[in-house]
């Protein structure tokens, strides 16, 4: 898996602007979990809001908070159940 660079190393606009957008889908709630996942991530002091990573897993998180069986490396958030229906229809 490739890993997240660091704040400092994220230089040009187009990464910035992308992972900004990506963030905002997520945000939107066409997700609920995912949606639920992102809230608890914006919150914890491992999360970098500038490049939407986290500190323990080095993953971006717009993206693994949309995949269900990932789960915080914490525990502070598991696996969804594939039973639950939460799409959401834009
Ligand atoms: S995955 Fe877990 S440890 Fe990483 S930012 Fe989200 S809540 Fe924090």
């Amino acid at each position: 898996m490739n890993k997240i660079k660091p704040e400092e190393e994220i230089q040009d606009e187009e990464t910035r602007i992308r992972r900004e957008n990506e963030e905002n889908y997520i945000l939107k709630g066409y997700f609920r979990f995912a949606k639920e996942r992102y809230k608890i991530c914006m919150e914890c002091e491992a999360f970098s809001k500038i490049v939407k990573a986290c500190g323990e897993c080095y993953c971006f998180m717009p993206a693994k908070v949309i995949i269900k069986s990932t789960s915080c490396p914490v525990g502070k958030w598991g696996a969804v159940d594939e039973q639950e229906s939460n799409t959401i229809p834009p």
